[in-house]
């Protein structure tokens, strides 16, 4: 599955030919930067298809193989990527590079939401680092909330990092990469504000997600979601948060519950079922997105649609 199809004309051109970086992207939004930032200098492997559920995957020997053989592996690390992430740094990818992009310069991270529906009422936990060390919650394993890539000023800062990882690793295209990850930056600020003009009209209105994954997209463009079905790792919710989730979804009238297309989400159904709450369908990891250089935009305008389409009514 060798990807890097060069022109002749651009290998003789090259003198002595060095050997463009492999490089391998763990989900479709990592892709799409990756991809972008590469420009024509090569293509990056996906590892995880977008329908695989992030917090879910699981790898092949091959792919395992891949890795192992990877000049550099960028992914959002943090826990994102469940067991790619206790990889990294073992001996199952053999000391070669893993780049954790959740922790490059300039990502600002959330702390994972507590509370089964995120209480929208004042609270003692409102405060940013108000929970405490130890509180017990199913989410103790992680340090920050890793979707991170829903806010596209992360998105801006990973694609940064990417092309200095890229310049290291392929000097001589040092330059192009980092003129890629600028026009990245500014296809990002146009989507964003066409995103912010296309939801004009329904921040104000509530609506319940199916796992915690979109903080960083809230918060970026001011949204009233009330609460989520599952939590931040899309782990099986209990009987009790159900009951909690449709109180919610009575108390402050949410018109939407959002599905996912990754995740298998009969559960929503039995949530919505005898409320006013419409169905949607939100898709955060770009399950029915396209891979390629354009597919980051692509995720974060699908969310404004979907978002626009159910929630206008
Ligand atoms: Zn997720």
């Amino acid at each position: 599955m060798r990807r890097f199809l060069v022109p002749l004309a651009l290998l003789l051109a090259s003198a002595p030919a060095v050997a463009q970086p492999k490089v391998v992207a763990s989900v479709i939004p990592v892709h799409g930067i990756v991809s972008a930032v590469m420009g024509d200098k090569g293509q990056p492997e996906l590892l995880l298809a977008g329908s695989m559920p992030e917090h879910r995957a699981s790898f092949s020997p091959q792919q395992i193989k891949e890795l192992g053989e990877a000049d550099l592996v960028f992914i959002i690390g943090q826990g994102l990527e469940a067991k790619l992430s206790q990889m990294s740094g073992t001996e199952a990818v053999n000391g070669r590079r893993f780049v954790e992009l959740a922790a490059a310069p300039g990502v600002t991270t959330l702390p994972v939401r507590q509370g089964g529906t995120w209480e929208t009422h004042d609270h003692a936990h409102e405060e940013e680092h108000g929970h405490e060390e130890g509180e017990g919650h199913d989410e103790g394993v992680l340090a920050f909330d890793p979707h991170v890539w829903l806010d596209p000023a992360n998105a801006k800062a990973m694609a940064l990092a990417v092309a200095q990882e890229l310049a290291k690793a392929d000097p001589g295209n040092a330059a192009l990469y980092l003129r890629n990850a600028e026009d990245f930056a500014r296809s990002v600020d146009e989507t964003a504000e066409a995103i912010e003009a296309e939801l004009e009209g329904v921040k104000t209105t509530p609506y319940v997600v199916f796992h915690d994954a979109y903080q960083y997209f809230e918060r970026r463009f001011g949204l009233a979601a009330a609460g989520s079905i599952s939590d931040v790792s899309a782990a099986a919710p209990s009987a009790q948060r159900l009951r909690e989730i449709r109180r919610k979804i009575t108390e402050v009238k949410a018109a939407c519950v959002f599905r996912e297309p990754q995740y298998d989400n009969k559960v929503v159904a039995t949530v919505v079922e005898g409320t006013a709450a419409r169905e949607g369908v939100l898709d955060p990891i770009g399950a029915d997105v396209a891979p390629g250089p354009l597919a980051y935009q692509q995720i974060l305008r699908n969310l404004a649609a979907s978002l626009r389409q159910c929630l206008a009514g």
